[in-house]
């Protein structure tokens, strides 16, 4: 058994193998993974003399109960939001429909190529047209691309646009974007993948941004401002429509960071907030596990004046029933990516969006924001909380109280929640925050997980008073105790090494 699985975890309890027992087992004759059928020395025959090795010294040798035992190990070392709570803040952790798993892998969809002429994949093409006219209505702007595989690519497909635009119209000397310091660091790291320069805008005392900040940085230099609704300390932007408008006045374009739409769905109009360009997180909002590295899907939506800069192909819907990719659009930034987009998802997101309908959708949201303000009324009293300012989706704490008490900080006190059997909240981010712990509880949690969460983050705010070792030290009862973070960066181990096991 390999050391770094040899761990106790309180569900299931991993065989330590004795010395003595393993000695004994060399004797015992071991177990066979694999037994060749009576026919295979013909195969075995027919292959060169060169290929066929006469020693299999050294090749594991398992049982199949073993392999099946080994895997399903392996499938429960992670935690997985379908094993408890996941709280992330600005990651939406929800529950995905599993039907929308089964539907994205239905035959049709998975057996066709992606290159399959349009006179024949009229069906995806269907799915896709009607998931840009969803997408259009819910943000209430024009038009749509799904071909940005993830919301950073969708930023920048949306930046490229706006820099094409301001050339297109002879405007060279736009050289900035602004971006406010709570934002996600894709947001800069667009803009300069796309030319630009940063100018920063801080937070005000709210947590949001101040109108005169923004007003003093706006001149003929700033090509767009980049906003994020609702920002990444869960506060609506109050100003926003006086941002665009002055924005506008002075030839600047508005971009806003839509990935965590899960607050607003069916409440805002997105044109009356004077967006020029927007990106959605599919896998935020509207299904598609994620958390592992999976595909996702950060389609791009428009008002009109971008329209023709839309990557290409645009699915157009021609005639009755008939859809076509058009490669055609005027000023097009071109195309960022293989196919068409990352359309497993897009299956799940329109199935997501078919089965709830519009009075639903918007339920969504105000189920989340319930969730998030109501472990924010219960924890008030024990964390401290850096803005007064109502939540959104998502609420951030801080260890202010437990580190000037106690020097239990956020790492400490997230490492605690794993003993309670929570995955912790989003650490350190945003980083305008000193030390937050940021929760996002989702819609889809019941009021018994929410108290749950809430009861062990009130009972860990009281050890970090009573008894702050037991904080300090955590996690007790995971797979695994505090990790060496520094060395495990540093001195990785990637690869299976046999010398380990035993
Ligand atoms: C998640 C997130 C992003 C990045 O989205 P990816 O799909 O991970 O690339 C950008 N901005 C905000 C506010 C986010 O929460």
């Amino acid at each position: 058994m390999n050391k770094r699985f040899d761990i106790q975890r309180p569900y299931y309890h991993v065989p330590n193998m004795h010395e003595e027992t393993h000695a004994i087992s060399k004797n015992v004759q071991r177990a066979k993974g694999y037994t060749s059928s009576e026919n295979s020395d013909a195969e075995v025959e027919s292959l060169p003399q060169d290929f066929l090795r006469d020693d299999f010294e050294g090749l594991p040798e398992l049982s199949e109960f073993e392999v099946v035992r080994h895997f399903t190990l392996l499938s429960q070392l992670n935690f997985s939001i379908d094993g408890g709570f996941y709280p992330l803040g600005s990651c939406t952790m929800k529950y995905n429909p599993k039907i929308n798993d089964k539907v994205a892998g239905m035959d049709g969809f998975v057996g066709l190529h992606p290159y399959t002429p349009s006179q024949f994949s009229q069906g995806a093409l269907e799915v896709m047209f009607s998931l840009q006219e969803a997408l259009v209505e819910i943000t209430g702007l024009k038009a749509c691309s799904l071909h940005p595989a993830a919301g950073a690519q969708g930023e920048f497909v949306g930046v490229k646009m706006i820099a094409a635009y301001h050339r297109n119209k002879g405007d060279s000397k736009r050289k900035y974007i602004i971006v406010p310091d709570s934002a996600h660091g894709t947001n800069p790291a667009s803009a300069a993948l796309c030319g630009f320069l940063v100018k920063q805008v801080k937070s005000g005392p709210n947590g949001t941004i101040e109108l005169a900040d923004i007003e003093k940085l706006l001149d003929d230099s700033i090509a767009a401002v980049m906003l994020t609704v609702p920002n990444t300390l869960g506060i609506f932007e109050n100003n926003i429509s006086e941002i665009s408008r002055l924005a506008h006045e002075r030839g600047a374009l508005m971009y806003c960071d839509g990935a965590n739409l899960n607050a607003l769905v069916g409440q805002v109009d997105f044109k009356a907030m004077g967006i020029d360009v927007m990106h959605i997180n599919l896998h935020k909002t509207f299904s598609t596990p994620h958390g592992g590295g999976g595909p996702g899907a950060g389609p791009v939506v428009v008002s009109e004046n971008l329209v023709d800069y839309l990557p290409i192909p645009v699915i157009r819907k021609n005639g009755e029933d008939r859809y076509d990719l058009d490669y055609s659009v005027p000023h097009s930034v071109g195309k960022f990516r293989a196919f068409y987009g990352n359309f497993g998802m897009l299956v799940r997101a329109l199935c997501y969006i078919y089965a709830y309908g519009s009075d639903q959708l918007k339920s969504i949201s105000d189920t989340a924001v319930l969730n998030a303000n109501y472990i924010r009324a219960r924890l008030k009293g024990s964390y401290h909380l850096p803005y007064e300012q109502p939540s959104l989706h998502e609420v951030v704490f801080t260890d202010k109280w437990q580190e000037k008490e106690s020097h239990v900080s956020t790492l400490h006190i997230a490492k605690r929640i794993i003993d309670y059997g929570f995955h912790p909240p989003t650490v350190y981010f945003p980083l305008v925050v000193s030390g937050a712990l940021m929760i996002e509880p989702t819609e889809t949690e019941s009021k018994a997980t929410l108290d749950r969460f809430v009861d062990s983050m009130i009972e860990i705010a009281k050890e970090a008073k009573d008894n702050p070792d037991i904080v300090k030290t955590a996690p007790h009862r995971a797979g695994f105790k505090k990790m060496d973070e520094t060395r495990a960066a540093r001195h990785p181990i990637l690869t299976w090494n046999d010398s380990e096991s035993d």
